[in-house]
C-alpha cells in the first residue's frame, strides 16, 4: 500500500513530470505527498520550469532558497489542483542523494517518485547520478519517471 509518496522536485520539467506521476497514483491510493526540495548550486546557467526562469550562477544561498520556494509553492499547488489533499512542502539543506535517501528513512515513506533526470548538462547521460544513487540505495520502491 502506498500511504505517503516521497517527490524530490528540483525545479526540472523532468521533477514535474514526475509530480504529475506521483499525483496520479497518490489520488488512486489515498497517500499522502512529501515535496522535497534541496538548493543546489549549478555550474551552468539552467530554466526552472513553473515560468520561474532562470537561476543566476552568482546566486547566494539566500537567491537559491527564495526560487526553491516559489518552485515548491507551485508544485504545491499542482498537487492540490490535481486534487490531492494532503500534501507537505519541505526544503532542506545538504546533498541531495543523502538528503533523499535520509528522508525517506526518517518518514518511512512507502515511495520516491522522481525524475530520470535532473537540471544536469549532460544531455546523453539516460539516469541522472542523484537518481542512480537513490534507485540503488533507498530501502523503499523507487520509481524513477522518463
Ligand atoms: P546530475 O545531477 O547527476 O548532473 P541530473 O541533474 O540530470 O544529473 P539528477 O540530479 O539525478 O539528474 O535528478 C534526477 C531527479 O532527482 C530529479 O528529477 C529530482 O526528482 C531529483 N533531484 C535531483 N536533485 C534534486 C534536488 N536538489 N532537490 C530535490 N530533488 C532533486
Ligand atoms: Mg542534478
Amino acid at each position: 500500500m502506498f500511504h505517503s509518496i516521497l517527490v524530490p522536485i528540483d525545479g526540472s520539467e523532468h521533477a514535474k513530470k514526475a509530480l504529475s506521476v506521483a499525483c496520479q497514483l497518490a489520488l488512486q491510493k489515498g497517500a499522502a505527498l512529501i515535496l522535497l526540495h534541496i538548493p543546489e548550486k549549478l555550474a551552468h546557467e539552467t530554466l526552472l520550469v513553473w515560468g520561474i526562469g532562470a537561476v543566476d550562477l552568482k546566486a547566494s544561498e539566500e537567491e537559491l532558497e527564495a526560487a526553491g520556494r516559489k518552485v515548491m509553492d507551485r508544485a504545491e499547488q499542482a498537487a492540490r489542483d490535481a486534487g490531492i489533499s494532503h500534501v507537505e512542502t519541505m526544503i532542506t539543506q545538504g546533498d541531495p542523494t543523502r538528503t533523499i535517501l535520509d528522508e525517506a528513512r526518517r518518514r518511512d515513506v512507502d515511495a520516491i517518485v522522481m525524475g530520470s533526470r535532473g537540471l544536469g548538462d549532460l544531455k546523453g547521460l539516460v539516469i541522472g547520478s542523484v537518481s542512480h544513487k537513490v534507485g540503488h540505495a533507498a530501502d523503499c520502491t523507487v520509481i524513477t519517471v522518463r
